[in-house]
């Protein structure tokens, strides 16, 4: 009887002991998955998309080499543009990150220069560079060389100066505005592209569209 009892009891402690590991874990992972509070960046001279008075402001930060940002721009951007953007309720602003080196820092010279040239015109170039971007598989491979910019310029912004692209370019002659994104990367602490940030909340998964459209409601509200 003594026995049955204590195995009734050891049973019972094991059980709530399973349990309240259970529980604690789940917590912990949910609090991992939650985004995090951070500080709005500036957006002064970054080219921004929508409304200038729109109430909610969305930052990326991006590098033209990294294929998470590839797909971004062709799966959660085209659904923020024809759902928020397009109505005034979102601006979304760009920034870029150098994580893949030389590439990296060739593209965002150019876009600088487009943007420059023409701020209304950097989108189209902006969708043209991540359009010419390998396959994720392949995206080591060098691609992003001088003469691959002008062609992506040709056919995306034909109205902007070329030459001027290419001085800008070979000449780093944009480099200030690409050192502007530098600073905004290591102010903000970003590790990894793209990092989203809605209204100063840093989004744990830039591909949770729900999250997301969560914390714009929020800002709407
Ligand atoms: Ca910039």
């Amino acid at each position: 009887m003594n026995n049955k009892k204590l195995m009734i009891i050891t049973i019972i402690v094991v059980v709530v002991a399973v349990a309240a590991i259970v529980i604690l874990t789940k917590k912990i992972n949910q609090s991992d998955q939650e985004n995090v509070q951070v500080e709005q960046p500036n957006i002064e001279n970054q080219p921004t998309l929508g409304m200038e008075d729109a109430p909610v402001s969305i930052v990326e930060f991006g590098d033209y080499k990294c294929p998470g940002c590839k797909a971004w721009t062709e799966r959660v951007f085209p659904q923020l543009e024809k759902d928020y953007i397009k109505n005034g309720d979102v601006k979304l602003s760009y920034v870029n990150v150098l994580f893949h080196g030389d590439e990296s820092f060739r593209a965002a010279l150019a876009s600088e220069s487009v943007f420059k040239q023409d701020p209304e015109a950097f989108w189209d170039f902006h969708e043209g560079l991540y359009q010419a971007q390998p396959a994720t598989q392949q995206h080591d491979e060098k691609w992003v060389t001088t003469e691959k910019l002008l062609e992506i310029a040709k056919e995306t912004v034909p109205n902007i100066d070329l030459d001027q692209l290419e001085k800008d370019i070979e000449e780093q002659g944009t480099k200030a505005e690409v050192s502007i994104d530098e600073q905004l990367v290591q102010k903000h602490n970003i590790e990894s592209t793209p990092s989203v940030i809605v209204n100063g909340v840093l989004v744990k998964d830039p591909f949770d569209y729900e999250a997301i459209s969560n914390l714009i409601e929020k800002g709407l509200k």
